[in-house]
């Protein structure tokens, strides 16, 4: 694990290693910045001199993957969990709100006619989560020299393909190229099988007329089948199998399949203006389906889909030991009055027995964080990755592990925690 570097001036410079970051500790010649992760401030003049750090972000709606390479090494790696919480917190104010309005009636204007909606408007939920994203990347801009940024937009690349089904592109043209085919064919039949309509199964890639009856590897001859069905459906074509309306769809080419989402759309545009045109790149799916599984063959998650993203097609890194999780958090206690016709102030102190919100602590051998605190009694210490419920614990058995920086809350997680199923098509058959 290496130990981040930042100048005199609280620019980033490369990481180094522990040994050395602990001599300079020791002489006196830089302080410690934060703990986790581990950060150091020179005192002493340095020249500036950096590498090229690429930075890979892997969107999502509950998590976002990011991590950093430098010349075939992994020098950072964090899962982002994002809030989830926005919407409910709103329909709570909401809820407040009106039964204010009907408690204190005043005279108010008519509301249909006084609220008007930015251009770009986002639905708070969305605009959270980028705003959250952003951070995340400058976080890691202000720990390493980030001198480009890759994300990925869409699951493959349309105008790459042109019309596949028209120019009949083959499944089988080269390795990289039959990942976006797939992707594509997932993308046409909905990621269902075309014959039961199953979901969340391993889908194959199946061919409507068998290669075996003269059928090609073109798009238009491929769908989407589970196991089961490809078995039965045998060396019959699908009309044969009694599904002729698929055979007639699958001719049809995906029109508006390059479908963005409005927050990966927001995300390039802030990206671009905030690093400049030259130090963003944008990526597919297929492309980092394609060097995570060929190239790295690194199992499924948001850390690694976010290596394989800032990666070159082809290169070969080392993904770390170790990843960091990362939760946002509210910033704080919003709540004004309570009781009985908000009748009463709250008084919420900052510190309740020596401690505040959010804090890392040591439970039990174990690291958690303070969810609740109470003026007489235990605590409540929830898991740092998961937000689980840990222990109802008092204070005087907790030791301090970090205070939460920047809204973030920051641990260490092996790497194994992250773990998904495979998703996506097998080979055709
Ligand atoms: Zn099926």
């Amino acid at each position: 694990m290496k130990v981040f570097v930042l100048s005199q001036g609280g620019t980033p410079l490369m990481p180094t290693t522990p040994r050395r970051a602990r001599l300079w500790l020791k002489a006196r010649r830089a302080k410690v910045v934060r703990h986790e992760p581990f950060t150091i401030q020179l005192c002493f003049e340095t020249t500036s001199h950096t590498q090229s750090v690429t930075l890979g972000v892997d969107t999502g709606s509950q998590s976002v993957g990011v991590a950093a390479t430098s010349n075939g090494c992994v020098l950072f790696q964090a899962e982002v969990r994002l809030r989830t919480d926005i919407s409910e917190k709103l329909t709570q104010r909401r809820t407040y709100r009106r039964a204010r309005r009907s408690r204190k009636t005043r005279y108010r204007a008519p509301r249909w006619a006084n609220r008007r909606r930015a251009e770009g408007w986002l639905p708070p939920s969305i605009s959270s989560k980028l705003a959250a994203t952003l951070k995340a990347i400058h976080f890691v801009a202000s720990l390493l020299p980030v001198c480009q940024v890759n994300v990925e937009i869409a699951s493959f690349d349309m105008q790459k393909m042109r019309d596949p089904e028209i120019t009949g592109i083959s499944y089988q043209q080269g390795s990289l190229f039959g990942y976006q085919v797939r992707e594509y064919v997932l993308e046409k039949w909905h990621r269902t099988c075309v014959y039961c309509g199953k979901k969340d199964t391993a889908l194959q890639i199946e061919h409507l007329v068998p290669k075996a009856r003269g059928g090609s590897d073109s798009v238009g001859n491929l769908t989407l089948a589970c196991q089961p069905c490809n078995q039965r459906k045998g060396n019959q074509t699908a009309s044969e199998f009694g599904f002729p309306h698929i055979q007639a769809q699958a001719l049809l080419p995906l029109r508006d399949a390059a479908h963005v989402s409005a927050l990966k759309t927001r995300l390039v545009a802030q990206l671009l203006q905030q690093f400049g045109k030259a130090r963003v790149q944008v990526r597919y799916g297929y492309q980092t389906k394609y060097q995570r599984i060929q190239i790295l063959d690194l199992p499924k998650s948001h850390t690694n889909d976010a290596v394989a993203i800032a990666c070159e097609i082809g290169e070969m890194v080392r993904p770390l030991e170790t990843v960091y999780g990362i939760r946002c958090l509210p910033r704080g206690q919003y709540q004004r009055f309570n009781g009985l016709l908000s009748s009463h102030k709250c008084w919420a102190p900052r510190k309740v027995r020596g401690f505040k919100l959010y804090e890392v602590v040591e439970v039990q051998g174990d690291v958690g964080y303070i969810a609740g605190r109470r003026e007489k009694g235990a605590f409540i210490i929830k898991d740092v990755t998961s937000g689980k419920n840990r222990a109802e614990i008092t204070p005087r058995k907790l030791v301090r592990v970090a205070r939460p920086t920047q809204g973030f809350l920051i641990a260490q997680k092996p790497i194994l925690g992250s773990i998904r199923k495979e998703g996506g098509a097998g080979t055709p058959s």
